[in-house]
């Protein structure tokens, strides 16, 4: 099927540098479609905690629904100091997850010319793999509460849910991501030693996907062990799947290997495209350097190409991708993370300019 060509995309840019760096985004994939032909409108939300301080809600009570027949979603990020974490994730990017069905966070761990590795002795090239984390049930349930509050006898119940139709479809998918992919290893992290009921269960779910993807090389490490590996050996890895919880731990740690969170991307994704995806910078919006004009816009832009890649547009998204690995690589523009005395803007578009050439 041809990909269309005209795509409604809904913004919301959020706060702090999530303001800054989205426009650097959009400078980016406007730059893309004019070369490949891709036309985008952008229609603006401006839900985030400002938002939440004028009205007690992160978004209005219909705005689910505002977004829901967009083709996707472009998130800078959400938080700010004074408005609790909770109630950003609980009160937009937990709905936009769940109710969209964006079951899969997927974030690539990929190190890049011109970008240091924390890790002593990697090199570009070393590091490149795919982490497939869980993004709608797991550990991360409403289910559970408090008993005997204010007794010596207190304590905090919070339930695990791994459902089979939850656990077969994040594993599905990424087996068919091993499958796509030359070294074809997929790794699972578990914790069947201690977590005694669910992480079984996740083990042989995975067990029974394996058998239907004989071409794939597996294994699987206990988490604790198995971030040390992420720290020792990355090179060892190719695709990650893992548990909401264990998910997030990890795609943190990776983009930490793969040098600055600055540029590290993620998409949430609704594979079966019946909903919206929904595409945003790992990093969060960094109240610190806010309203500086300083923050490196890499990661959103990347994001950016994960957007035109799920729209399908995977030519569009190899030139942005390869766009901003020149710019890293061999110009001096580079935003003060990387060490270098760009504003956001100027990056933005050194980008977009490469991605005419690119
Ligand atoms: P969240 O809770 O939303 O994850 P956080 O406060 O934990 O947010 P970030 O907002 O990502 O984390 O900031 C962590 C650190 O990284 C801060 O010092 C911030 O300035 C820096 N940082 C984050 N994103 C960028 C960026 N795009 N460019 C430069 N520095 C960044
Ligand atoms: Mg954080």
């Amino acid at each position: 099927m041809a990909a269309k060509t005209k795509h409604r995309i809904a913004v919301i840019p959020g706060d702090g540098i999530g303001k800054e760096v989205v426009p650097e985004g959009i400078r980016v994939l406007d730059a893309a479609g004019r070369r490949f032909g891709i036309e985008f409108e952008w229609d603006h939300f401006d839900w985030s905690c400002e938002t939440y301080r004028k009205t007690g809600r992160m978004m209005p009570a219909d705005g689910l629904e505002r977004i829901a027949r967009h083709d996707a979603i472009f998130l800078g990020a959400v938080g700010f100091p004074g408005v609790p974490d909770h109630v950003s994730l609980w009160g937009l990017l937990i709905p936009i997850r769940r109710t969209f069905q964006q079951y899969v966070n997927l974030r690539p761990v990929r190190l890049l010319e011109g970008v240091t590795s924390p890790l002593a002795g990697v090199k570009p090239g070393d590091v490149d793999f795919w982490i497939v984390r869980e993004n709608n049930e797991g550990e991360y349930s409403e289910i559970g509460g408090r008993l005997y509050t204010g007794t010596e006898h207190e304590m905090a119940v919070q339930e695990s849910v791994f459902t089979r139709h939850g656990t077969d479809r994040i594993l599905r998918y990424a087996f068919e991501l091993a499958q796509s992919r030359p070294a074809k290893h997929l790794t699972s992290a578990t914790k069947s030693n201690g977590i005694i009921h669910t992480m079984p269960y996740w083990d042989e779910r995975f067990a029974a996907m394996a058998k239907r993807y004989p071409g794939i090389r597996t294994d699987q490490y206990h988490i604790d062990i198995l971030t040390a590996h992420f720290v020792r050996y990355p090179q060892r890895f190719d695709v990650v799947v893992g548990s909401n919880l264990f998910g997030d731990i990890l795609s943190d740690l990776g983009p930490a290997v793969a040098g600055t969170i600055g540029i590290a991307p993620s998409a949430n994704l609704n594979p079966e495209r019946e909903h919206p995806s929904m595409f945003e910078p790992v990093h969060g919006s960094a109240p610190d350097i806010a309203g500086k004009g300083i923050a490196n816009p890499i990661g959103q832009i990347w994001s950016g190409a994960m957007m035109l890649e799920h729209l399908g547009h995977a030519e569009a998204a190899g030139a942005v991708e390869r766009a901003f690995a020149s710019v890293l690589a061999d110009s001096d523009i580079l935003t003060p993370d990387m060490g270098g005395k760009a504003s956001t803007r100027e990056m933005g578009e050194a980008v977009a300019r490469a991605v005419e050439r690119a």
